[in-house]
């Protein structure tokens, strides 16, 4: 067949597709657009630098048409490294129909951290139900009963989807004391200097996926406990300065490759880099504790 060994790219304005149909390895890359937020962590990542992301657009302080991420399909080598960096789960990858990432079976990249455990018992303690529509993605269900007035009488089978779940703590923060225990695996600070801003701009809070920015019609605040440092606000912002990104510490488990360090170097600093060598005397020591998170998150 002509197109064996070949990448076939299909696209929609909701979707991107890039297929590898071998006779013994079916890779398949997904893009879903409506999760992305044109972070830009995947161009970042890419060893061939295949990707390309179109800046969303600004009209009126208001973000009025999203950021869009284009793969090269003559470039990409489907190695996954887009897939295992994305902040937002908006890729998916399956090597014939089961999902797998190329680049972390092979142990060349390592797994993020983004464990959210949820205590039933502390979950169900409380008839306060508010933290659910509070999650920015949706992620959480729960088995809810209600007397005839309406009112919750009791809470129980709290779940969360952990495919879309973007760790930004907020369900932690808000929900029941002790119900979730999240791992974040970008760590870092974010800047906002308001004197900046455009009058009347909102394109941050437009954007950001996690719903750190809020807008209250005269300026723009961050509440930073559910930052997940993606970056996105950095990227749309037209002012420049106004918003800053500095990741510092990525959760991930033990790794000793060198298409990390490269990715490192470029989502952090050099010197987190350095740090990062540092700690491989202390990785033995880490990985005990780091098979216990990874358990957790399959179960
Ligand atoms: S960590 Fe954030 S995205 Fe994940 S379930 Fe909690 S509120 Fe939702
Ligand atoms: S505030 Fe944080 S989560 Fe929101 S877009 Fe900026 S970096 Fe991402």
């Amino acid at each position: 067949m002509a197109t064996r060994g070949k990448i076939i790219k299909t696209e929609t304005p909701e979707q991107l597709r890039l297929l590898r149909p071998m006779v013994v390895r079916r890779t398949e890359l997904l893009l879903d657009r409506s999760k992305c937020c044109g972070c830009n962590v995947c161009r970042l990542v890419c060893p061939r630098e295949a990707i390309s992301v179109t800046v969303g657009q600004v009209t009126d302080g208001r973000m009025t048409a999203a950021p869009v991420v284009n793969i090269d399909e003559s470039l990409c080598s489907l190695c996954g490294e887009c897939a295992a960096s994305c902040p937002v789960h908006a890729y998916e990858m399956t090597v014939d129909g089961k999902p797998e990432i190329p680049v972390i079976r092979f142990e060349a990249f390592p797994n993020l951290l983004r464990a959210n455990r949820v205590n039933q018992a502390a979950a169900s303690a409380s008839t306060e139900t508010g933290y659910i529509a509070a999650c920015p993605t949706g992620s959480i269900s729960a088995t809810i009963e209600r007397d005839e007035e309406g009112h919750v009488t009791a809470v129980s089978q709290v779940e969360v989807n952990r495919r879309t779940c973007i760790s930004c703590t907020r369900c932690m923060e808000q929900g029941p004391a002790g119900a979730f225990t999240v791992t974040k695996p970008y760590q870092g600070r974010v800047y906002l200097d308001v004197s900046l801003c455009p009058e009347g701009c909102q394109a941050c809070a437009d954007v950001c996926p996690s719903k750190t920015i809020r807008y209250d019609g005269a300026r723009v605040s961050v509440d930073e406990r559910f930052c997940i440092h993606c970056g996105a606000c950095e990227h749309i912002c037209p002012a420049p300065g106004a918003i800053r990104n500095e990741r510092r510490l990525i959760m991930h488990t033990p790794i000793e490759s060198g298409a990390w360090a490269k990715a490192l170097d470029k989502l952090v600093s050099y010197r987190e880099v350095s740090a990062e060598y540092d700690r491989k005397g202390q990785v033995r020591r880490r990985r005990a504790v780091v098979k216990g998170l990874l358990r957790e998150m399959v179960e």
